[in-house]
This record gives C-alpha cells, structure tokens and sequence, in this order.
C-alpha cells in the first residue's frame, strides 16, 4: 500500500460540508485548515487534519512538504469544449481590428472553420491537439473536466471526438467527463429539421450504445436550436439515459433556462440573458448554473451573468471555463476566478466553491472528488502562495506548483 504524508500546507482549503452542492452563505465556507496535511493511502484521502497529527500518522509515508504554500482540490471544470483542431487566430486578430462575429463567418471563420479542420484531421493528430490542451490544463491545476463533442456535426465526425476523449482518458491523468453536443450548430449543408432527425435517429442511438457520453448538451437559442428542436433532441436523449446540460440565453433571453427546469436538466450553462423568472425555474427544479465569464471576456462584451442573484436565489452556482478556439481560448480556472470577482462581485470563497464541490455535483462526481475529505480521490494542487485568495488576486500570473491526481504527482 502506497502512502503520501502531505504536511504544513498553509491552508490546506478542505471544502469539508454536507454532501450536496453548497448554496447561499454555504458558498463562502471553505473549511481551512491552518498548517494542515493530508494523509493519502492508495490514492485515497486517509486522514485530513493538522499537520501535527498527520505526521504522527505517516510512518514509512513519502513526504511531501507544502510550507509556505495553499493546497486546494484539483479545479473540476464542469464545461470546456477540449476537442478541436487548429486555432481561430485569423478570427481574433479580425475582430481585435473590430470586424464583428457575422461578418467573419461570412467569409470564412468561425466556429464553422474549426468544425472543417477537426473533420479533416485524423484521429491520432485530433488526440495529439487534445492532450496539448489537457497538458495546459493539469498546469492550472484543474483535475477534471467536462469535455463536449461537437466540432463534428456528422455521425462518424462526432463519434470521432468522442472517442478521442475515451482514449484521452485511458492515456492521460486528466480525468475526462464526455459530453454529446451534435446539437451545437446546424451544419451548413444540411436544412434544421432534417439535421434535428439526425442527431435523433442516428448520433443519439450510436453515441448511447457504445457508451461514449454520459451527458447530452445543446446550443439553445434562436437561429441554431430553437426550443422546440431543443425539446426535441433532449427528450431523446434523455428517454436513452443521457443526462443533460444545455447552453442557454447567452445571446438572447430565449426561455432556455425554463427549458432546463422542464427537462430536469443537472446544469444550465451561460444564462448571460437570464431573467429573475428564469433563475426561479432553475431554483424550482434543482438545476445548477454554470457561469462562463471567459467567454464574456474574450468576446469583449460586458453582458456577464447575475451572478448574485443566483446566489441569493439559492442556486448552486459552477464556474467553467467554457475553453474553445472561438469566444473562450482559457484553460486558466485562476483567470476564471478572477472574472468571477472582479466582473461578477462573487467573493474569493464563493468562486471557489463554484469551481471544486459544486462543479463536482454538477458532473454526477461530488461524491468522489471536488474536496479534501476521507474517503475522496486525492486531486489536489499546491499553489506558490499563502493564502487562496491570491489566486483570483494576482491575475495572469501561473501559481500552480504541484498538481497530484489519485495521490500521484502528475505536473
Ligand atoms: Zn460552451
């Protein structure tokens, strides 16, 4: 049996709780322990305490000493879109010389030319592309994310992401949550309705019998997936045994988020142009929210989610980092934690809850990962500084030291 001794953390940010998201003033409860260590047995947390106690613990324990450093569970990230080939680096240039979204789709970008260059590129360069992103990731000090298909909007295209995601997982310490989102676009050879019958009797049927997703996701709004095609697709996929997270209102209040409640979805993601009514639905039905305020940043618009009112209403807040080539080119949590605050006035505490333990039960995992408590995986990063907050403080500055997945240092 494998032993690790983790020892002296400054704070050791355990997020120990009730077992369910954190809500309201829960969100601002991070249970630190000052001074504090770990004791991992076979990849698991054994024992969490002060650092005086676990020393007497460890025995023939490797030790590892955190001194001078906060320790946090690894960042769960509950929506990326990690999958894709190639970048959007005409786009950006373009819309940093103030040429706006339509007008580079028309000719030539957009989330368009991402789905071209991942339809073109081979399996085994798509997971060479994917494990340079998670590397980025695991170097943030995130642990688990969320991945979505979707860059493929043709049956075997999308079954390819999907199974580039499989094979991520079995070679990569990153753990991988797989979404489907054939629902991301309505490709352009193709009429809605006719695509809509698509994803229904043909991705949907493949991607539940090889179990190559656990969640079914959806672009939501008008102009791509209207409510009903919404509806549609998402009682399909549900009637297969697919949970469901859906991006809505990010462009318009398009009454996705009361979709959401209808459905039972687990998350509804951006909600930008979510109303009071819309987060009473959500409330109402247990639905979580997933605030993506990097892709508010990068977009340079200023429209970020209500975040406090959220909060105040009771619903257990996730922040993501949305990461795609297109509107959100972050795989950074801090840099999540920092908009979270500055743009959205959470606190330091709250964004980090939002990021750990909530994201965790918004991903079906709040049971294994997300905190520092017996029992749970030990994901865990250390971070060069000595108080948590400096996280979202120092902005654009790397601080992950050491990031362990199941007890192992991975980076
Ligand atoms: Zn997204």
């Amino acid at each position: 049996m494998k032993s690790v001794a983790l020892l002296h953390a400054s704070q050791l940010v355990t997020l120990a709780g009730p077992k369910r998201p954190r809500i309201g003033a829960e969100m601002s409860e991070l249970a630190i322990i000052r001074d504090g260590g770990l004791l991992i047995r076979d990849g698991k947390i054994d024992i969490v305490g002060p650092s005086k106690e676990i020393a007497k613990q460890a025995k023939d324990a490797e030790i590892v000493d955190a001194r001078g450093r906060v320790v946090l569970p690894g960042f769960v990230d509950a929506h990326t879109h990690l999958v894709f080939a190639g970048n959007r680096l005409g786009d950006f240039e373009r819309r940093s010389r103030g040429e706006t979204y339509e007008q580079i789709a028309k000719t030539g970008g957009g989330s368009w030319s991402t789905v071209e260059k991942t339809r073109a590129a081979s399996d085994v360069d798509l997971l060479a592309q994917a494990k340079r992103h998670a590397n980025w990731f695991l170097k943030c000090g995130t642990t688990t994310v969320e991945a979505k298909s979707g860059y493929g909007l043709a049956v075997e295209d999308e079954l390819k992401i999907l199974r580039v995601m499989q094979r991520l997982n079995q070679e990569f310490s990153l753990e991988i949550v797989p979404t489907f989102l054939g629902a991301h676009a309505i490709p352009r050879d193709r009429s809605p309705d006719k695509y809509v019958d698509l994803v229904i009797n043909e991705m949907l049927p493949r991607v539940a019998s090889e179990k190559l997703a656990e969640f079914c996701d959806i672009f939501c709004e008008r102009g791509y997936f209207d409510i009903e095609r919404s509806r549609k697709i998402l009682t399909a996929a549900k009637e297969l045994g697919l949970k469901l997270r859906m991006h809505v209102d990010q462009l318009a209040n398009s009454g996705g988020a009361k979709l959401a409640a209808e459905l039972g979805a687990t998350t509804a993601d951006h909600l930008e142009k979510t109303d009071e009514q819309g987060i009473a639905a959500m409330k109402t039905a247990n639905v979580q929210s997933v605030l993506l305020p990097g892709s508010v940043y990068a977009l340079g618009s200023t429209c970020y989610p209500r975040a406090r009112e959220m909060i105040q209403a009771g619903l257990a807040v996730v922040l993501a980092t949305d990461f795609n080539p297109g509107s959100s080119p972050t795989p950074s949590m801090p840099m999540v934690l920092s908009l979270a605050c500055t743009q959205m006035k959470m606190s330091p505490p709250e964004a980090v809850t939002a990021s750990t333990i909530n994201a965790a039960y918004s991903l079906d995992r709040g049971d294994k990962i997300g905190s520092l408590e017996v029992g749970k995986v030990s994901n865990f990063t250390i971070f060069d500084c000595e108080d948590y907050r400096e996280l979202a403080y120092w902005f654009g500055l790397p601080q992950a030291h050491a990031v362990y997945v199941k007890g192992e240092f991975v980076l």
